[in-house]
């Protein structure tokens, strides 16, 4: 026997779908909306039927309408229905009858917001990337050029060039690393490996790793942590590659003979590490987004001190994959908190 569909079976379709449908007579009066073109439009349940798209207030809804009904041709359109924020793809069609008239249509209303927010964030990525591939590009092959014009026969100049060369191509590699170790962690290709690690050796053996460059701006770094503190649940590879860029962050942006303090503390099931530093600080409007990939508060100096605009974004993807989280304090010209957390074991 094959089973035929009644209203009820429809009814019970169209109100499980999450896209909108809305069916309209010859007239482009609605005949039937389904719960989500309900919701979309914010109207209570049959607050569609029997009204135009005119007296909804959706002009090009109207007009969609009316052309498909005219013309009995299908349309597409990408709209935000007011007063929504969404993005939504709206697609007419004609219903005809078995004399191929037009006696109607049917308009469906899809939300495609994550898909254009999404489009976006990633034109926007590659325009980043090419924007800063392309800085020390240019500036390498201006001084090759200068060089080759005839600067290379003066050897201090030919030195001073080819020292700015060499500081131009390690910021290359160090953005190109940064964007390999962002995005394996992101596509999950990175295997998290988490073993208990003794967080106290781990800062211990970075502090070590950046001597030099704390000793050369004379900071004073100091390591304040609970007596008792338990073993923490991480990838100890990925956790040196957080404290290693929140350390060398707080050297970075911090003047001579400022201070850093690093504190561990537990809170029940948590270990919180913090940076603290005497630096420049960071403006309260920019504190949303510095963990933001390619986002600078200053880009003159980031890139004067060799800063790919990265460090954070890819702090923040390998704490929150480990299930902690991250967060900062900061008041310009008197420095910032930069802070982490990791499970215990
Ligand atoms: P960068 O390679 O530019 O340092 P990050 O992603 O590590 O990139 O940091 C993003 C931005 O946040 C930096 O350019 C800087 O403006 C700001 N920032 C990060 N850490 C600090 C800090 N300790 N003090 C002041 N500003 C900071």
């Amino acid at each position: 026997m094959v089973a035929v569909l009644d209203n009820k079976h429809i009814d019970a379709i169209m109100a499980s779908l999450m896209d909108g449908i809305i069916t309209f007579d010859g007239k482009g009066h609605i005949i039937m909306a389904n719960k989500a073109a309900e919701n979309l439009f914010l109207v209570r349940e049959g607050g569609l039927e029997g009204k135009t798209m005119l007296e909804i207030g959706d002009d090009d809804i109207f007009a969609m309408i009316e052309e498909v009904l005219m013309r009995g041709n299908e349309v597409f359109a990408e709209t935000v229905i007011q007063p929504r924020t969404q993005i939504y793809r709206v697609h007419v069609m004609p219903i005809k009858n078995d004399a191929r008239e037009i006696e109607g249509a049917v308009a469906v209303f899809r939300d495609v917001t994550d898909a254009r927010n999404f489009d976006q964030m990633r034109s926007e990525f590659v325009g980043n990337v090419s924007h800063e591939l392309r800085t020390p590009l240019t500036s390498i092959k201006g001084f090759v050029e200068t060089l080759l014009d005839g600067a290379m026969e003066n050897s201090a100049i030919c030195r001073r060039f080819l020292s700015i060369i060499d500081a131009e191509t390690e910021r290359l590699s160090r953005l190109i690393e940064d964007l390999l170790s962002l995005s394996s962690i992101e596509s999950k290709e990175r295997i998290i490996n988490p073993k208990p690690v003794c967080l106290i050796r781990s800062i211990r053996s970075v502090m070590n790793i950046l001597g030099p460059q704390i000793s050369e701006k004379s900071l004073h770094v100091e390591f304040i942590c609970d007596a008792q503190l338990s073993l923490i649940l991480a990838d100890e590879d990925l956790l040196n590659q957080v404290l290693i860029n929140l350390l060398d962050n707080a050297i970075k942006y911090t003047p001579r003979q400022g201070k850093i303090i690093i504190r561990s503390r537990q809170r029940d099931s948590r270990v919180i590490t913090t940076f603290t530093d005497t630096g420049m600080g960071i403006p309260h409007e920019s504190l949303p987004r510095v963990f933001e990939r390619f986002y600078r508060v200053d880009k003159a100096r980031s890139r004067h001190q060799g800063g790919t605009g990265l460090g954070l974004a890819i702090v923040k993807h390998i704490v929150e994959s480990h299930g902690g989280e991250v967060f900062v304090e900061s008041e310009v010209g008197r420095g910032s908190t930069f802070g982490v957390s990791f499970l215990v074991v």
